[in-house]
């Protein structure tokens, strides 16, 4: 599997409430963090999209876990929307989004790509309709059905923003065959919930979650027909 930390380099995502910490420095701490709890099981082949503050395409990501033949790929980011917003919320792709704040942060996190107006993963990288063939759909499914163990696994651990699972055009979700989602730990922009994000206690609760869901997901598989 294979996990992505969320933008780097010159593309510093999100700013943290107070010190102003970038989000690609929080998702690399968490993805390595990750990376070292899920390889301390020994049941399962972890690699990272990024190991240091180095940027990426959105569609490097994915090609990446393609070319690992990963079989399950999980991007991590913080996001930002005012001081009020708090909670972490687990996303899958879809063609719509499940509502006005999903389709405004698939705008913010697709935006990646693009580098003083100039898009560096050319047009079919941007949020285009994809197209749902049977394989996409499964893959689709697969993926709500790990993000629905990884919001189980969380529960009483993680604050959430919404009860339900949410979807977005998200450009780094479209691999046709690989179960993907992208985890957005909370919001830097409040600092109640920065402070969570950052914290040890708050960083172990979602590893652990996360860890938990990856461990039943491929038990699943191996036991599927
Ligand atoms: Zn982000």
């Amino acid at each position: 599997m294979v996990i992505d930390a969320g933008h780097g380099g010159h593309d510093p995502g999100a700013q943290a409430a107070g010190d102003g910490m970038p989000e690609k420095t929080l998702t690399l701490a968490v993805a390595k963090k990750l990376r070292d709890a899920l390889l301390a099981t020994g049941r399962v082949r972890v690699a990272l999209t990024r190991e240091a503050d180095h940027f990426l395409v959105l569609r490097e990501r994915t090609a990446i876990a393609r070319n690992l033949k990963a079989q399950l790929f999980i991007s991590i980011h913080a996001d930002s929307a005012g001081s009020l917003a708090s909670g972490a919320s687990i996303y899958t792709l879809s063609e719509i989004a499940s509502d006005q704040e999903a389709e405004a942060l698939a705008a913010r996190e697709n935006k990646a790509d693009i580098l003083n107006g100039v898009n560096l993963a050319r047009a079919d990288a941007a949020v285009t309709p994809i197209l749902v063939d049977l394989a996409q759909r499964e893959t689709m499914a697969a993926s709500r059905a790990f993000a629905g163990l990884v919001r189980r696994e969380a529960r009483g651990a993680v604050p959430f923003r919404t009860e339900g699972l949410r979807m977005a055009g998200l450009a780094v979700l479209k691999a046709p065959d690989m179960p993907a989602i992208l985890m957005e730990l909370g919001y830097l922009s409040n600092p109640k919930d920065a402070a969570r994000i950052r914290s040890e206690a708050g960083q172990a609760a979602i590893i652990g979650a996360i860890s938990r869901a990856v461990d039943i997901h491929f038990a699943r598989r191996m036991i599927a027909p």
